[in-house]
């Protein structure tokens, strides 16, 4: 039974507990770990205001799938923590978010956060399992006893999807993003329909800079301990849109090498990435879809692509002040949160890197 269940692998799954389980983001955790083939939810937690509370009764369900059967029992109160579960997914506030997680870190277990308190600490890996895998190596400089692993902010990976062929193949010098923000991404209960119906807000709080300094991190390489930053310019200008589901961003960059844009398209569709080699059940064949429309992306039309873990890009075309300018739709709640963090975990589990867990054997 939820909330009162250890962690015995009953089915032969990992166990998991969800922190934050009744938000956005752990709605979508809980839909998504439904099915998993590798993971078992045995613990959902939130606040004091939910904990005791049935999962169905506290969490105010948002998505247009039903809530998953298999929920059953009652929310646990997050301060209440505890080290019987390998690992632990991260959907809190990121008011509490930071000392909640390094105690279950210390209590042993493998934590992967979708919040934005621990994404810049030196020795903390912010995992796009596609583009910096190796970054993984800084839980060795970690002193938990578990571990702490980011996902990063939701715009930015969609962003860093797009950018790593390039930085890859070419070298990334120069960027410039617009975003057009979905209004998910603002959580529960986010911002009113007054606020934002027939609207446009230029603001998100601290978006612009977590854009600016994630992406040369995850872009970056790691030398001994610690993170090379990415020599690139990022500037960022974030906007909220009456979109419910996808972040779509509109780029600019600058290259090194002038290519081509037939060489730049092929920099994506040649992009292979270890997560879907290693047949991680939550990777996509390709996570960077080309599409050809000339009014695609679009966020209701792309958004799924790839189980909504695709990174869709579209409209490249030549930039009078970078050189060359495309957009990217990624779905924010599946690729940019919930979806991402357990690719990160997938492929924690792979790589031997939770404690008591071995990776399950792929077909
Ligand atoms: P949210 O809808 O506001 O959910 C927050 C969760 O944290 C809820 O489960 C809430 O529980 C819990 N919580 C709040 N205050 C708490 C407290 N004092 N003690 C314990 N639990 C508390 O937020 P969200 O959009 O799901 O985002 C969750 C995290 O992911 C945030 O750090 C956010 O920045 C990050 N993130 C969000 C997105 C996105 O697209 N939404 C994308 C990437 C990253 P109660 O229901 O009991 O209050």
């Amino acid at each position: 039974m939820m909330g009162t269940e250890a962690s015995g692998a009953a089915d032969g799954r990992i166990p998991v507990t969800v922190l934050g389980a009744t938000g956005s983001v752990g709605q979508r955790l809980v839909s998504l770990l439904e099915e998993h083939p590798w993971f078992r939810i045995v613990r959902l937690t939130a606040s004091e205001r939910s904990a005791g509370r049935a999962y169905g009764d506290a969490a105010r369900w948002v998505l247009p799938s039903p809530i998953p059967r298999g929920v059953r029992g009652t929310i646990v109160d997050v301060t209440e923590v505890a080290g019987d579960v390998p690992l632990v997914f991260s959907a809190l506030d990121s008011s509490v978010a930071g000392p909640v997680e390094e105690d279950f870190a210390r209590a042993g277990a493998m934590v992967v956060s979708n919040a934005k308190n621990h994404r810049m600490d030196t020795v903390v890996p912010l995992l796009v399992p596609e583009v910096n895998p190796e970054h993984l190596d800084l839980l060795a400089a970690q002193d938990y006893g578990g571990g702490i692993v980011t996902n990063p902010n939701c715009s930015t990976i969609g962003l860093t999807l797009a950018l790593a062929p390039l930085h890859r193949a070419f070298g990334v010098r120069k960027v410039h993003v617009v975003t057009l923000q979905a209004v998910s991404g603002a959580g529960l209960p986010g911002v009113s329909s007054l606020q934002l119906l027939d609207n446009v807000i230029p603001f998100i709080s601290g978006e612009e800079e977590k854009i600016e300094i994630e992406t040369r991190k995850i872009l970056g390489s790691v030398r001994g301990s610690e993170v090379v930053y990415a020599d690139i310019t990022v500037s960022a200008q974030c906007t909220r849109v009456p979109v419910v589901d996808g972040h779509t961003l509109c780029v600019s960059v600058a290259l090194d090498g002038d290519p081509s844009m037939d060489e730049v398209r092929a920099a994506w569709a040649d992009f292979a990435a270890l997560p879907h080699t290693v047949g991680l059940p939550s990777a996509p064949e390709r996570p960077v879809v080309y599409v050809e429309e000339p009014d695609a992306p679009q966020p209701r039309l792309h958004r799924l692509l790839g189980g909504g873990m695709a990174c869709s890009v579209g409209r490249l075309r030549p930039c009078p002040l970078l050189g060359l300018k495309f957009v990217t739709v990624s779905h924010n709640t599946v690729r940019g949160a919930a979806g991402g963090t357990l690719l990160c975990a997938e492929m924690l589990v792979a790589q031997d890197r939770v404690a008591g867990v071995e990776a399950p054997t792929r077909p």
